[in-house]
């Protein structure tokens, strides 16, 4: 007979976890989970993993009796001129972390089990791509939406995990899903912050102890910029004040500061709806993005 196990129940470290580099394998783990009755959740990232992927994992282990976290760096969602080559990797360290919690699997493809010779399709969502991080770095999103999408037909989860931290990323993917009705639910998990407030980020690595000490800046100016808004109104006037900040703690360039409709990341004169403060910029060569809640 088949047991179901209860993942509430399970203690941490409990369960060891398995490293699966191909999809037929992974698929082959899911059904037999699936035929025993067990829900499962997905957490995509890119390795380098801190406390704030760690909270996703948490946050799919609370409702999930299994756990796939995958660690994949993506070459379609870098340019040319990015850091794919330079970007942390430590394979050992993460599965040592994802062990730690009793993840139940980490699926580690190489970039050939991805994209196979003659891959030629890509998913691209309108609109929600076009502003702020999309801007600058007009690859970045199909390059997501395409790694994604191919995730969540692999591992056909009950529900995937996504960071608030990559905001505009949450909301291209909800609406990916939603568009292309894909059966799973997309769960948004709180930024993960530093004691000092910096989001954690595996680009946080690049930084200099002296671009370190500054880059905490980058969320107190959000939340200045949130809480100006509430108490003035209009929103020019509050990023201006924060783009000023941010420039002489030392940021620059300042790719984007921006008040948005949280949903639709509209951009919004007045806070009249649940909004988002978003910002991108670099502190010497490294790129730091943030956001806070407003209105
Ligand atoms: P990455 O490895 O940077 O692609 O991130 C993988 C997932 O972890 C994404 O859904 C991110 O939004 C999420 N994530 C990264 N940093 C944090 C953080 N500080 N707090 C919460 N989630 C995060």
């Amino acid at each position: 007979m088949q047991t179901v196990r209860n993942r509430k129940t399970s203690k941490p470290g409990a369960t060891q976890t398995e490293t699966v580099r191909d999809v037929a394998t992974l698929r082959a783990k899911v059904r037999e989970w699936r035929l025993n009755g067990e829900s499962i959740g997905l957490i995509p990232t890119m390795g380098a993993l801190h406390e704030g992927h760690l909270a996703l994992v948490k946050a799919a282990m609370r409702t999930c009796d299994r756990v796939v976290a995958t660690i994949f760096v993506n070459p379609t969602q870098f340019a040319p001129s990015e850091d794919f080559e330079s970007y942390p990797r430590d394979e050992a360290d993460d599965i040592a972390k994802l062990n730690a919690l009793s993840t139940d699997l980490a699926f580690m493809p190489n970039v050939d089990e991805m994209y196979a010779d003659g891959f030629s399709t890509s998913v691209s969502v309108s609109g929600l791509t076009e502003g702020l991080c999309g801007a600058d770095r007009p690859h970045f999103f199909g390059g997501v939406a395409t790694v994604v999408t191919k995730l969540l037909l692999q591992s056909l989860p009950d529900r995937a995990y996504f960071g608030e931290k990559d905001y505009q990323q949450l909301q291209v993917v909800r609406r990916m899903a939603r568009d292309l009705d894909i059966p799973v639910s997309i769960v948004g998990v709180p930024t993960i912050r530093e004691a000092d407030g910096l989001a954690m980020s595996s680009r946080n690595w690049y930084l200099s102890p002296d671009e370190r000490a500054v880059a905490p800046a980058l969320y107190k100016t959000l939340l200045e910029i949130a809480e100006n808004i509430d108490r003035d109104g209009p929103c020019g006037k509050a990023i201006d004040a924060g783009s000023t900040a941010l420039a002489a703690a030392g940021f620059g360039p300042i790719d984007y500061i921006s008040v948005c409709d949280a949903e639709t990341l509209e951009p919004l004169e007045r806070v009249d709806r649940p909004a988002r403060v978003l910002a991108a910029a670099y502190l010497g060569r490294t790129r730091l993005i943030d956001n806070v809640a407003a209105g």
